[in-house]
């Protein structure tokens, strides 16, 4: 079975043989505060840093997925609440789960083809979907590095540091190259662009986010990020961890190339992805706008109808393609575009779409 779905997606073929190695190594059941456990996870943070090529001054945690990322941000990050500008679902929901916990959070939301629009207010905390999984857009890094200088110059004073800015990057961290500096924090889970199976996430924090952290010294929740901090500083976690994931995580790690090569490839197949459907099909875009079009995850519209033909033929064919997503989810599909998808699966699911 072939796989675009964009997440829980196609996992690395090696998983196979990392999930017998997991079991044959012993990890699975040895105490997570046991030296075996702790250099497990120390090695993974260097494997990190190393091919996703985070700086030094960054913090990483490990979580069990992006959705929790979302309410350790609101409990430990904001005293008031966040601010979101938002154009999908994933956007919104994040928004959501931020106002359950602050109520005083507030969205603007914008049109998919559209750049950021303005902010509405001088953010405690300003949350961003780098990579909107539900429709197929991006924050371009020129546009990041824009809103991180607006922040920088027209907000921060003397008083008042400049506000911080979380960004998910779930559908896309591993996949395409993040400047780091563009945010304070950023997130995502390893069942999208890591290839791996769902059940963990990356969670990487600047230090002026732990320095806020330690400001609030919010200490309610299990996973209060001082908690994750302090446990994570000694490769330990504040509760038993997936350390299988974990394992899964250090072994895909140590054989992906560097992330710019993957990023290089990314970029490339995504070009190629609008070119095919632009020249050879008469398939259309979600997204017309070329500057805000994902390079990961692609969102194609047509009729519900012509839709469930193609999935009738994908299936046929072995292939799984992605539904729509919310608003868009009777006249859309979504394709993954993730590193472990490869040239043959692509050019078989371009067969189909030749015909359909
Ligand atoms: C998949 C996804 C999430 C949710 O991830 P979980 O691991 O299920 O919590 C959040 N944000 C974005 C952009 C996503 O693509």
């Amino acid at each position: 079975m072939i796989s675009f779905y964009p997440g829980p997606s196609k996992v690395y073929p090696q998983v196979a043989q990392y999930l017998q190695g997991a079991y044959a190594s012993g990890i699975l059941s040895v105490n997570h505060r046991s030296p075996a456990a702790m250099a497990l996870v120390e090695q993974t943070f260097a494997r990190l840093r190393e091919k996703l090529a985070i700086p030094d001054p960054y913090r990483i945690y490990l979580t069990s997925s992006a959705t929790e990322c979302w309410e350790i941000i609101a409990q430990s990050l904001t005293a008031r609440g966040s601010t979101h500008l938002h154009n999908g679902a994933f956007g919104q929901k994040w928004l959501e789960y931020a106002a359950r916990l602050r109520p005083a959070s507030t969205g603007t939301a914008f049109d998919l083809n559209d750049l950021l629009p303005v902010l509405p207010e001088v953010p405690e905390l300003l949350c961003l979907t780098q990579n909107e999984t539900s429709n197929g857009t991006q924050l371009s890094g020129e546009t990041l590095a824009a809103v991180r200088r607006t922040l920088t110059a027209d907000y921060a004073s003397a008083v008042e540091p400049a506000p911080l800015i979380a960004l998910d990057a779930t559908s896309s961290m591993a996949g395409i190259e993040l400047d780091w500096s563009q945010g304070d924090v950023w997130y995502a889970s390893v069942q999208k662009c890591f290839g791996l199976p769902a059940g963990l996430a990356v969670l990487v924090c600047s230090s002026r986010a732990l320095e806020r952290a330690r400001q609030l010294n919010e200490r309610a929740h299990y996973n209060s990020l001082l908690f994750l901090e302090e446990n994570f500083q000694q490769y330990q976690t504040p509760y038993t961890p997936n350390l299988l994931g974990i394992y899964l995580l250090n072994r895909v790690l140590e054989t992906v190339p560097a992330l710019a090569d993957v990023a290089a490839r990314t970029r490339r197949r995504a070009l190629e992805w609008y070119r095919f459907l632009e020249t050879e099909t008469d398939w259309v875009p979600l997204v017309s706008n070329p500057a805000v079009r994902s390079d990961t995850v692609l969102a194609v519209q047509g009729t519900p109808q012509r839709i469930a033909d193609l999935k009738i033929r994908c299936r046929a064919a072995g292939i799984t393609l992605g539904n729509g997503y919310g608003p868009w989810k009777d006249t859309s599909f979504r394709l993954a575009n993730f590193p472990a998808i490869t040239d043959e699966e692509i050019e078989a699911l371009q067969q189909v779409l030749r015909l359909a």
